[in-house]
């Protein structure tokens, strides 16, 4: 008999507020999928590397202007170990994009398959130098496994079926804009699916107003202004028409993570830390 999924959400990081809007942090959404031993992570946040140097790696003014709390109990590996589960059990990551607060993590699972779009692993690459793309990150024992354009669909949206076991039925969605390359996750939660949106949007009620105003960090790193409101459109018609069959957050609205957690309402997921 094969294997159940269970999942789980979590923080792999934590920054500040972001600006003009009433969060108080953001968090880095990320989800853990467990199918018996095997581990399958869907982004790595922030990394022990970026911790123990975060001056060098991340940069003063990142530091500074994006708030990054510098804790290593944030880290994926620590927060993993918190649940007894060792990094040598992450078979395969999942990845919205290459951005440093999504893959900063993944050097500490060198062993793992990485899953992403083909644009996205070919933008990072490519010519187009962008901040939060550090090449540390990747180094030539990375495995990737990318995926091209597809003419599957969901929900109305294109879909590239991602290579995992069996068991866990996920897909990439491209919501390019953020990055040429960027994606949203879909995946199979029971009866339900759930749509982690990565950063095509940073917060639920303030990016689905018609029109939708720019907040100053997704204006700040976008690739393309167009593409990036085309993505938030094809968002709000999957809320309008097939919201009570999606379960749709992004990586860094906080609300949104917190209401996946136990720690429901808790204002500081570092409390919770042993
Ligand atoms: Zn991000």
């Amino acid at each position: 008999m094969s294997d159940s999924v269970s999942i789980s959400h979590a923080t792999f990081g934590l920054m500040g507020p972001l600006a003009h809007t009433p969060t108080q942090s953001m968090a880095i959404h990320c989800v853990i999928f467990q199918i018996g031993e095997r581990v399958i992570l869907l982004d790595t946040g922030f990394g022990t590397r970026e911790m123990l140097d975060p001056n060098e790696l991340l940069g003063q003014d990142a530091l500074f202007k994006l708030g990054i709390i510098v804790d290593m109990r944030l880290t994926a590996v620590h927060r993993l170990k918190a649940m007894g589960i060792s990094p040598d059990q992450v078979t395969d990551v999942i990845l919205t994009h290459l951005d440093n607060d999504h893959a900063g993590g993944l050097h500490d699972f060198p062993n793992a398959t990485v899953h992403l779009a083909n644009e996205e692993l070919e933008a990072f690459d490519g010519l187009r130098p962008r901040g939060p793309y550090k090449p540390y990150q990747i180094s030539h024992r990375t495995k990737f496994q990318t995926y091209e354009k597809s003419d599957e669909a969901w929900f109305g949206l294109e879909a590239r079926s991602l290579k995992l076991p069996g068991e866990l039925d996920a897909k990439l969605i491209p919501l390019p804009g953020h990055t040429v390359g960027h994606c949203g996750v879909a995946f199979r939660d029971g009866e339900k699916w759930c749509l982690h949106a990565g950063d095509a949007y940073f917060d639920t009620n303030i990016n689905f107003l018609e029109p939708p105003p720019g907040l100053p960090l997704e204006v700040a790193f976008q690739t393309d202004a167009l593409d990036r409101q085309s993505s938030i459109a094809k968002l709000k018609r999957l809320r309008e028409e097939f919201g009570g069959q999606i379960d749709m957050f992004c990586t860094h609205d906080q609300s949104e993570y917190l209401s996946h957690t136990a720690g429901r309402g808790s204002p500081d997921p570092l409390a919770a830390l042993g």
